[in-house]
């Protein structure tokens, strides 16, 4: 215990700036451990961008910030996040509409007859997508633009990737790195399954239970704004966890790093189903928004209030200050070796998740780099107490 002007401040092993899935899975593990954790949290509610919470009299979960799907191929996550929630069976499958007709996503042997109007047999797809879909190939594609028609052809992708990915990104598909388009399969199979993982799933119930359930036992304290005061945290901690954006982190020293947000519009409507399926995403650049959300399709084990559904609009918009995907431009990726460099004279916190990393992870990739952080950091500890006892 400290004496602060008269008051008694406790002391944590750790301090942990967020509670997304970064901050609560390091708070649980150095809990786990017998440390001492605190959690604080900008926001007035816990588990990020993650959080979900049942629309009001209809037994709807929203996931407040975006359709979030569970999906790993990775065991030890998937064990990991098993001890904290059941996950129902659903399967992720997505369609989108160009020019007034619904297509499967992502491009598969379904989509490619449908588009063309014709019947290829899987083995004869490579040779028409190069023919008449004027596929260039290209050995090492520079940018999304590049990779996609290298992969798909040109016709396809202007269809269904160059309007939705200059609605969702607000730049040229050719400004993007082709990584964003490798987040997307291309089938030669009827296969529709939106991902290829092993283990995929929505947690019954929501996700926030999740991380009620991984806070248990640890204060936890929101509507706290780590900058408002950020030498009183430093004070009272052994380490500080910091999962906010990075660039913040160093007041901006080197710049603001480019991110995409989104906005959402919800809709209550008088109707047992709105669009027959949890996301359709509007390819055509004349569509203003990029997707409609509609929740209760990831429930199917639940019941829902009848007649009733919700219905999320989602627009895309840069925003730095409401972070959701990294741009990772050029100039990104040099300001951000600048905060890294940074970063490393910092000794007493560790940085983690999508803001602190500045990477588009999804979460089962946030799960994984917080237990691989936080076993070593918590190794480490117990040899110094070690090399400190002998
Ligand atoms: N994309 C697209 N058309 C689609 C779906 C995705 O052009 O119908 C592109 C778009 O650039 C998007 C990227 O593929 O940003 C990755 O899509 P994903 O579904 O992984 O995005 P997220 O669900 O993370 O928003």
């Amino acid at each position: 215990m400290l004496l602060n002007g008269g008051l008694s401040v406790k002391r944590h092993d750790y301090i942990v700036v967020g509670s997304g899935f970064f901050g609560a899975v390091f708070a649980q593990q150095a809990k786990e451990a017998g440390c001492s954790v605190l959690v604080i949290e900008q926001r007035e509610h816990i588990g990020g961008n993650c959080y979900s919470y049942d629309y009001e009299d209809t037994n709807i979960n929203i996931h407040k910030y975006g359709t979030h799907i569970f999906h790993t191929n990775n065991d030890d996550v998937w064990r990991y996040i098993n001890r904290f929630t059941e996950f129902n069976r659903y399967q992720h499958r997505v369609l989108t509409t160009h020019q007034g007709t619904v297509y499967a996503m992502p491009v598969n042997l379904g989509t490619i007859n449908q588009f063309f109007g014709v019947k290829l047999r899987p083995d004869e797809v490579e040779t028409f997508i190069t023919e008449k879909g004027s596929r260039e190939h290209l050995d090492s594609p520079a940018n999304f633009e590049e990779k996609a028609i290298s992969m798909i052809g040109r016709e396809l992708y202007e269809a269904f990737f160059k309007g939705y990915t200059m609605k969702q990104w607000g730049c040229s598909p050719t400004e993007l790195p082709a990584s964003i388009f490798n987040r997307l399969p291309i089938r030669s199979s009827y296969h529709d399954s939106y991902f290829n993982d092993r283990y995929q799933g929505i947690p019954i119930g929501g996700f926030t239970p999740i991380f009620k359930r991984m806070l248990e036992g640890i204060p936890v304290e929101t509507g706290v704004d780590f900058f408002r005061d950020r030498e009183h945290w430093l004070g009272r901690c052994g380490k500080l966890v910091y999962t906010g954006p990075v660039d913040r982190y160093f007041d901006y020293e080197h710049g603001r790093l480019n991110w995409r947000s989104v906005r959402f519009e919800f809709d209550r409507h008088d109707l047992e189903d709105y669009q027959g399926t949890s996301v359709m995403n509007y390819a055509d650049p004349d569509v203003p928004f990029t997707r409609i959300h509609e929740p209760k399709h990831l429930h199917l084990e639940k019941s829902h209030t009848p007649n009733t559904t919700v219905t999320i609009r989602e627009y895309s918009l840069r925003d730095n200050d409401r972070p959701y995907y990294p741009v990772n431009g050029d100039a990104d990726k040099a300001m951000l070796a600048k905060y890294r460099e940074m970063e490393s004279a910092e000794e007493k916190v560790i940085f983690g998740g999508r803001l602190a990393e500045y990477k588009y992870y999804d979460m089962h990739q946030v799960i994984g780099s917080a237990l691989q952080k936080a076993r070593k950091e918590l190794s480490d500890r117990e040899k110094r107490s070690a090399s400190i006892s002998t």
